[in-house]
């Protein structure tokens, strides 16, 4: 009997050790090992990683830095935009410059942090002079967004502009038939939004501004924000 529960006890320390091995650092009723958060993080950190070395697609070639994401990895608001401008090539953050000061007085007013939402774009490389990506780097980049999304596991997704939301609910329908209203993409509801470059761009369009504020008090009411 003893004999077999040695057997037992080392086949289940093999099972341990080949899970940590994996980078699994958190066992159900092990508690001797740390919180089960500690493998979530080192996933998307070498996920990160992966993206900041990734020459899967021409953008490689031209970017000065890949632009992964920022924010909380357990948040239950992701924002996505189509892909990194100028500043956040620079700087390998995602929503820096004009646009980015706008979107972080947005998730302000909707009574956030910057720091407890994810932000991040479809393709994680600027495509030249800000053009749209295009679909064949928007198809070898997918799976990084994918990834993210299946970490964070966001309650809702905003998309921001015509290249997030066509992308996640597979349509050529344009943004300014889909805002406004909550639509579905693998059970985690999108609100589709104007980009806030467009905002920028379009300054003096005060219910541009208004639209988008509508399109975040949903948002916000579904959160628990209101
Ligand atoms: S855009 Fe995406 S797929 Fe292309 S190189 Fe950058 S990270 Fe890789």
């Amino acid at each position: 009997m003893e004999e077999k529960i040695d057997r037992l006890l080392a086949q289940i320390e093999g099972n341990l050790d080949y899970l940590r091995e994996l980078g699994i650092d958190y066992v159900p009723g092990d508690k001797s090992l740390p919180a089960g958060d500690l493998s979530k993080k080192k996933v998307f950190s070498s996920l990160e990683q992966e993206i900041r070395q990734c020459r899967k697609c021409p953008l490689a070639e031209l970017r000065k830095n890949a632009v992964p994401g920022e924010g909380c990895i357990d948040a239950d608001l992701m924002f996505v935009g189509e892909g990194p401008g100028r500043d956040e090539d620079l700087q390998g953050k995602p929503f820096v410059g004009r646009a980015g000061e706008l979107l972080t007085k947005i998730i302000k007013a909707m009574k956030f942090e910057r720091e407890s939402v994810y932000i991040t774009n479809v393709i994680k490389c600027r495509p030249p002079g800000n053009r749209n990506p295009k679909s064949h780097e928007i198809e070898a980049c997918k799976g990084y967004l994918f990834k993210q999304i299946e970490l964070i596991s966001p309650k809702v997704i905003v998309t921001l502009g015509n290249v997030p939301t066509r992308f996640f609910l597979n349509t050529k329908t344009g943004i300014t038939s889909l805002r406004g209203r909550f639509h579905t993409y693998k059970g985690i509801r999108i609100m589709p939004t104007f980009h806030p470059s467009y905002l920028v761009r379009n300054e003096e369009d005060r219910s541009l501004k208004k639209m988008v504020w509508l399109d975040m008090q949903k948002v916000m009411a579904v959160l628990g924000k209101k």
